[in-house]
């Protein structure tokens, strides 16, 4: 923990935190964009392309094979960045988490009002009558996932050329213009709809939490460029430098 960041969280009441990949990474999840991440990897086709709805309907079983070895990883825990927000929200001070992320993580940490920008791995549905399956219905199918009648079953994840889900996107700005300090980490805000939100927050301090700078630095109270289960984590004594 950093003593600057808990002074602004002593006196805060309305914190929203605002995440990326980053919050993920000290949870074994690949971080697309990192220079580690999937984007570097070797498959046939570039991440990117793999994961749009064109791909998806034209080349489902390459789709489906690349989302059960690449987007459902195995055995991933929630770390302290995780755990330290949902303790401040049952704490009363931390009124939602906006996140990036589809892995479900913050809810098996406990966090209760969250907004998956992108979906979640964790909602699966027939593309033909709707019916729900869990994460284990893709994990544990074969070739292309199929509902007992016989529809496809597609994540309820945001695929690139997919529009966002308009009520999270409502929700998430609605709790962004209400904060008094918004904490935004492990995002480098390049991507859409990222930066937009920022433009939402009215309150008194904007935390930035990154290993890279971001642009949203100059606006920022307090940036820090460390490791964020580190940072938020009360048990690791942190300094500035
Ligand atoms: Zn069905």
């Amino acid at each position: 923990m950093l003593p600057q960041l808990e002074h602004i969280l002593a006196k805060s009441e309305r914190v929203v935190f605002f995440g990326g990949a980053g919050v993920s990474t000290e949870s074994g999840i690949p971080d697309f964009r990192s220079v580690d991440g999937l984007y570097h990897q070797k498959y046939a086709y570039p991440p990117e392309t793999i994961l749009s709805h064109t791909f998806w309907a034209q080349n489902p079983e390459e789709f489906y094979r690349f989302y059960r070895e690449k987007m459902l990883i195995e055995g991933a825990k929630p770390n302290a960045a995780h755990r330290r927000l949902a303790q401040l929200e049952q704490e009363g001070k931390l009124r939602a988490v906006v996140t990036q992320n589809i892995d479900g993580l913050h809810q098996m940490a406990g966090s209760r009002q969250v907004y998956e920008l992108h979906g979640s791995v964790h909602r699966n549905y027939c593309t033909k009558c709707g019916k729900f399956y869990p994460r284990e219905a893709i994990k544990n199918s074969t070739g292309v996932p199929r509902c007992s009648c016989g529809g496809i079953i597609k994540p309820d994840v945001v695929l690139y050329e997919e529009p966002l889900d308009q009520q999270t996107m409502a929700g998430a700005i609605s709790a962004i213009r209400r904060a008094d300090t918004l904490i935004v980490g492990g995002t480098s805000l390049a991507v859409y709809p990222a930066a937009g939100l920022l433009q939402y927050f009215r309150g008194d301090d904007l935390v930035v939490i990154n290993m890279q700078p971001t642009q949203a630095d100059r606006h920022a109270t307090l940036c820090i460029a460390k490791p964020i289960g580190q940072v938020l984590d009360l048990n690791t004594e942190l300094e500035m430098e």
